[in-house]
């Protein structure tokens, strides 16, 4: 009998499979970057055969590494950076172009466009977005009027798209010889493609794009009984295993933190920073600069939707540390270098690599270093590095209260940003509430594996997973009030400074 469940990672830094078994505890584990392409300033760009080359080189060495063949495995679920778009071509197998990354900024034009003729409005309405380059519908259209033949090729249904949930389910239940083309709701409802309500793709969306519906996959369940395919024999798990989950990463560490009921949040420090709070049933629509996107969808049971704080630039603005300015060898040393000065010594940093996302959704901001004075160091940078995760999950955790009424009395938090201990105590200082971390920090392939497994029956409710649930470590505020308030203040002062540079 299987008693294990998979899960496929694919992050925007690297990819991952984990395995899992019914207590929801890691047994195995494989994980391998991929090449950030940067063609220019505000162009993000990864190879998508070379993902599909890592996915198969982590799914082989974990199971390798722990003897396990797909007999072992129950089930397999999928989950990935959202938005990341890629176009190929569904006889040859092969891609038009790279994967254009969710960071980009490229179709600032097609986006700002979107807002000038009212477009953008029926796009907030029914796909809950606001128009930004962030989503994938404007990366669609960049391909579609940038990359010879890609048209008639989308017209005729030859050239498909997906993200890349899409692009490693096609390759992982065979590819060029029948691959299936699908989706889940959550992956879909960042597309600004997919209406909301009907969670269908939507004529008028699509007209505004001019995308071709027959280049769509199908849109299916995030965790779906009636599964999306199987693995294939010839494949990297060398033999078939049903394929019943997909959903995109944040829903997925949703699912992984087990946030079922309305009300429940979690906030997830990658590459950016991702604040989900669960809505139920119902679809809540923003006025503070959140997002309405869908949860997760079980089978046939109603979507469940949440409202969405999205960061672009928090960790990898301590990835800029390491690569553009050098002051540190690896992202952990972030934590010693911060931590050789009491506080941030009046510098406060605004990332504003990608632009600004919620709540300010600016995509013209640029980043901002403020407060210098000669008696700063390096240390203090990479406080002010740290300050900056914090005070922008503040302004996510602040439009959240607004709009859904909710007060967090704690945060629940994953990624791999929350290893380093001085900035989840510094987010407890700058946010007032206490911050926990569950021993399962892996939440996102964690969430995939739960919803692959609940498809399949080797886990019955999700009840059940709750009890998986255990914390490992809760910080508590240490700084009082007035604290507080003076250094959000100055926050405040700095972001309005990124805005003031480009107005
Ligand atoms: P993703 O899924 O977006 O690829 P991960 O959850 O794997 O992201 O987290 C990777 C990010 O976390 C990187 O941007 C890295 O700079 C940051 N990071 C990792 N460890 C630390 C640490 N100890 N302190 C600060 N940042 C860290």
């Amino acid at each position: 009998m299987a008693d294990f469940v998979g899960a496929v990672d694919q992050g925007t830094t690297s990819t991952r499979f984990m395995i899992f078994d019914r207590g929801g505890n890691e047994v195995g584990r494989h994980q391998l970057e991929h090449e950030q392409i940067l063609p220019r300033a505000g162009w993000v760009e990864h190879n998508p055969v070379e993902i599909w080359e890592r996915t198969s080189a982590v799914i082989r060495t974990a199971m390798n590494t722990r003897g396990l063949d797909a007999s072992d495995l129950a089930a397999l679920g999928v989950t990935n950076q959202r938005e990341t778009s890629v176009v190929w071509n569904r006889r040859t197998g092969r891609p038009y172009y790279n994967a254009i990354v969710w960071q980009d900024t490229r179709t600032d034009q097609i986006a700002a466009a979107l807002d000038r003729d009212g477009r953008g409005d029926v796009i907030r309405q029914k796909a809950g977005l606001p128009p930004a380059t962030y989503f994938s519908g404007g990366k669609i259209q960049w391909i579609l009027e940038n990359v010879d033949g890609v048209r008639a090729a989308a017209e005729s249904g030859e050239a498909i798209f997906g993200n890349t949930d899409t692009w490693l389910l096609w390759n992982l239940t065979g590819g060029v010889d029948g691959g299936v083309h699908i989706t889940d709701v959550t992956n879909a409802s960042r597309t600004m493609l997919m209406n909301l309500e009907t969670l269908d793709w939507d004529d008028e969306l699509l007209s505004f794009f001019d995308i071709p519906r027959a280049m769509l996959p199908q849109i299916r369940p995030s965790s779906d009984p009636s599964r999306y395919g199987v693995t294939l024999a010839g494949g990297p798990l060398g033999g078939e295993v049903p394929l019943t989950a997909d959903l995109g990463d944040q829903q997925a560490a949703t699912v992984g933190q087990v946030c079922f009921a309305e009300g429940e949040a979690k906030n997830t420090y990658g590459t950016g920073n991702f604040m989900l709070l669960n809505t139920g049933t119902s679809i809540v629509r923003s006025k503070s600069g959140l997002l309405t996107t869908v949860c997760y969808k079980l089978g046939d049971a109603p979507a469940v939707y949440a409202l969405e704080g999205s960061i672009a630039v928090t960790g990898s603005a301590v990835q800029w540390l390491r690569d553009q300015l050098g002051i540190i060898s690896g992202a952990a040393q972030s934590e010693a270098l911060a931590a050789q000065v009491e506080d941030n010594g009046g510098v406060y940093f605004v990332p504003a690599f990608s632009g600004l996302f919620a709540p300010y959704w600016r995509s013209d901001a640029r980043g901002a270093i403020v407060g210098l004075s000669r008696y700063n160091t390096n240390a203090h940078l990479a406080r002010a590095t740290l300050e900056a995760i914090c005070y922008q999950s503040r302004d996510v955790a602040v439009a959240m209260e607004q709009d859904s009424g909710v007060h967090l009395d704690v945060l629940k938090v994953d990624g791999g940003v929350t290893a380093n201990r001085l900035c989840m105590q510094m987010q407890a200082d700058i946010l007032g509430v206490p911050v926990s971390r569950p021993v399962v920090a892996e939440t996102t392939a964690l969430g995939a594996a739960y919803a692959a497994g609940l498809a399949t029956g080797f886990w019955k409710t999700t009840d059940e997973l709750r009890q998986n649930w255990n914390e490992s470590e809760r910080w508590s505020p240490t700084w009082s009030d007035e604290q507080r308030e003076e250094g959000y203040a100055k926050w405040k002062k700095a972001v309005q400074r990124t805005l003031d540079w480009v107005d």
